[in-house]
């Protein structure tokens, strides 16, 4: 079957399309034939190596890349009850999504209702799971808080700042293009700052009437961070959960103090879909804000399995606005 794979880690052209074994179900474990993968920022770190030595996502090379995918079960090994083939699945946090087929352990699946397309199932997997958990788990919103979301465009951005007003929070957001910013205010957003063109933190304290925001979701790291404290009113919380700029070096802990004994923390999606039941749950919601029309989900563009190199190029030079994903079936 067909797959990208790298051999070394690199920039986007390190990924190729290659011919490799189809792999095959074991114990508990399901064969996939994927309609769609998705694309998400983790790929562009695994593809760098920036988690070869991670107990989470570190793999050896040569690898497939990809950690999402949506599409129909063809076979099950042995002992699997819970799927059969023709079921509608999706999963994330696996890796081996970049490929005609692949083999995931059952308890990572998730239904698919008819009704919602593969891409938006996908979508609603490692970007969505994310929102979800960052807006209900990690700091649930309360009516009437305020919150800011960098990125607000992005693909975890734009269903953040939807779940944030879901929650009847105030969202004020991050974006890098002015036409982003049109997009984040009509989702919701009481504004969309141009974080390249004027500093946000002000911004945020003016528009909280000096007081700051109570949680500020930071997904681009490096060029934000401290910027980011600074905009949380007293023992806000601070969430680092990316480095699209690059990571954050270091926070000295009297930093916390001085910022206002604000609470500073660095999640990892696997620590809230640790369970089938908290994955399915939090998979289940967002599948219903979906049908109900309530949750917009916005696919920038399907591209074909072998335009990999492409979509990591668009991602990487912040041209999308919501989800891509990989068609590799109907
Ligand atoms: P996005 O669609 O949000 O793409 C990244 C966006 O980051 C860009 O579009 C851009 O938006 C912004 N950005 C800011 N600075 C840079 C830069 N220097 N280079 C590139 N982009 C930049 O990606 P995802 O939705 O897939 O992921 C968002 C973030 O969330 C990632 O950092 C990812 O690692 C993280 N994540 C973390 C998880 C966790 O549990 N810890 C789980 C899932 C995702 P703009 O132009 O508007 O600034």
């Amino acid at each position: 079957m067909k797959a990208i794979t790298i051999d070394a880690y690199g920039d986007a052209s390190a990924m190729r399309l290659a011919e490799v074994p189809e792999p095959e179900p074991g114990p508990g474990e399901a064969l996939v034939r994927l309609a769609v993968a998705g694309i998400n920022y983790i790929d562009v770190y695994m593809r760098k190596g920036i988690y070869k030595n991670s107990r989470t996502y570190g793999a050896p090379l040569p690898m497939t890349l990809g950690m999402e995918g949506a599409g129909v079960v063809e076979a099950v090994g042995e002992g699997v009850t819970d799927v059969k083939p023709g079921d509608r699945v999706a999963w994330c946090l696996v890796r081996g999504s970049y490929a005609e087929r692949a083999v995931v352990p059952v308890d990572k699946l998730v239904p698919v209702p008819d009704g919602v397309p593969f891409a938006v199932a996908a979508a609603l997997q490692l970007q969505g799971a994310t929102a979800h958990y960052l807006s209900h788990s990690l700091f649930p919103l309360q009516p009437g808080q305020a919150c800011l979301v960098h990125a607000a465009a992005g693909g975890v951005g734009q269903l953040l700042v939807q779940l944030g007003r879901i929650r009847g929070a105030r969202v004020f957001g991050t974006v890098g293009s002015r036409d982003k910013a049109e997009l984040v205010e009509g989702l919701g957003a009481e504004r969309a700052i141009l974080y390249r063109e004027e500093d946000f933190q002000p911004i945020v304290r003016d528009l909280t009437g000096g007081e700051g925001v109570h949680v500020v979701y930071d997904s681009v790291g490096k060029d934000t961070i401290h910027r980011s404290m600074a905009s949380l009113r007293r023992r806000g919380t601070c969430v680092l959960f990316g480095a699209s700029s690059g990571p954050v070096p270091s926070i000295e802990p009297i930093e916390l103090a001085e910022a206002g004994s604000i609470f500073f923390t660095r999640p990892h999606l696997a620590d809230y879909i640790a369970t089938a039941d908290e994955r399915r749950a939090r998979a289940s919601d967002l599948f219903a804000a979906y049908r109900t029309g309530n949750l917009h989900v916005a696919i920038d563009r399907e591209l074909p399995l072998d335009a990999a190199v492409e979509a990591h190029g668009v991602m990487e030079s912040r041209a999308t606005r919501g989800k891509v994903v990989l068609r590799i079936a109907s």
